[in-house]
């Protein structure tokens, strides 16, 4: 297959390792993050850590939007879909999150609440035109790439008329999650977690283009390497880093030019401006309430926003006091950190939302890398 095949090729993986080796600094460590859970599971299933020289740590990130959604949230939309005439419609990774008391949707569901997985946006309104008796509310998550969609779906309600159809909102935004994690404490005054440099997200940067990312290298003198998420793009990445710390430069430069350009797509970009504007503030699950880094309804499509058409109640959850999911997804720990890793929790009984999702650290390390983990740790 075009565009994957090439870059899979385990001979130009070694190659790519050798320069690696060759251009680092043995006299100093790189700490990179991969902002992205598609790269984080690349890097499990490909073993890109086993390539790289030991002075080269990867370090995973936030992105990855079941994980970083509070359980505040995933509460609330349990309450909306036990509401009397509601289907709650949602992708299929948000059904098995535990949330307070251990409650999720697919618990919500078997008690006999209408929750249904949709693949699309679109497949919630579908769901709204074949049910006019019923209120359905399409509970939406996900980063820079999954608005367009839910804009369109939007967008369509208003033309169509939909009475019946809403948005439960919980769009977040790439750049000012990177902004809280370069302001944390572990990585500004205390120290604690070193970030030279990041491997930027490749969906998410299609659309918003590769521009958003210049403020980090000037502001905060990280360089960005956008990276599409094969393994040879990774690979790629890292060098393109490497040598970018060894040059002491801080610039974005771009990997996938196979799909981003530095406008990104301006297109879906209009569309989501059109239909959502800044929330003053929203909850990250790990990075706690952060300035302007999700997206609301704007007013003019304020009758399809399910915060008011329903009441939706500021909820704090309840966190599972064992997970670490917070401290994964800021970087201050690993998923074989948490005490109940691999044991108690698993893919199959999964007591974080890291374990669940398929972009989660959780996961890649239990599904890919945790046996050779724990040889290494032993
Ligand atoms: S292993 Fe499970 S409980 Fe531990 S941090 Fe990951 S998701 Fe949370």
């Amino acid at each position: 297959m075009k565009y994957v095949e090439e870059f899979r090729d385990g001979k130009l993986a070694k190659i790519l390792a050798a320069k690696i080796a060759a251009e680092t600094q043995p006299d100093r460590r790189y700490h990179i993050m991969e902002f992205c859970g598609g790269h984080t599971h690349a890097i499990f299933r490909y073993g890109v850590q086993d390539l790289l020289p030991k002075n080269v740590r990867l370090i995973h990130g936030p992105g990855c939007p079941v994980c970083v959604l509070p359980i505040g949230r995933i509460d609330n939309a349990i309450e909306l879909a036990r509401q009397e005439g509601v289907i709650l419609c949602t992708y299929g990774d948000l059904l098995r999150v535990p949330v307070s008391n251990g409650v999720s949707l697919l618990r919500a569901k078997a008690d006999g609440a209408d929750v249904r997985m949709v693949y699309s946006s679109l497949d919630a309104l579908k769901i709204a035109q074949d049910n006019p008796d019923r209120q359905v509310v399409f509970f939406a998550i996900g980063f820079e790439t999954t608005t367009p969609p839910t804009a369109v779906a939007l967008k369509q309600a208003k033309a169509l008329k939909l009475a019946n159809f809403s948005v439960f909102c919980n769009h977040v935004l790439t750049p000012a999650a990177i902004t809280n994690i370069l302001e944390s404490p572990e990585v500004r005054k205390i120290g604690t977690v070193a970030l030279d440099g990041f491997i930027g997200p490749a969906h998410v940067s299609a659309v918003i283009g590769r521009r958003p990312f210049e403020f980090f290298t000037e502001e905060y003198q990280r360089p960005v390497v956008i990276a599409g998420f094969e393994p040879l793009d990774v690979m790629q990445a890292v060098l393109m880093l490497v040598r970018q710390l060894n040059d002491g430069r801080a610039e974005v430069e771009n990997e996938y030019t196979r799909v981003v350009t530095r406008e990104g797509n301006v297109k879906a970009q209009e569309l989501v401006s059109q239909v959502f504007e800044l929330r003053p503030s929203f909850e990250w699950r790990g990075l706690g309430v952060v300035p302007y880094s999700a997206l609301r309804i704007k007013a003019e499509f304020g009758d399809f926003d399910a915060e008011n058409r329903f009441t939706v109640a500021a909820g704090s959850g309840k966190e599972n006091k064992a997970c670490e999911c917070g401290a994964i997804l800021r970087g201050v720990k690993r998923p074989t950190d948490c005490k109940i890793f691999g044991t108690v929790c698993t893919p199959e009984t999964p007591m974080g939302s890291c374990m669940v999702s398929s972009e989660g650290a959780c996961a890649a390390y239990y599904t890919f890398g945790r046996f050779r983990e724990e040889k290494a740790g032993a």
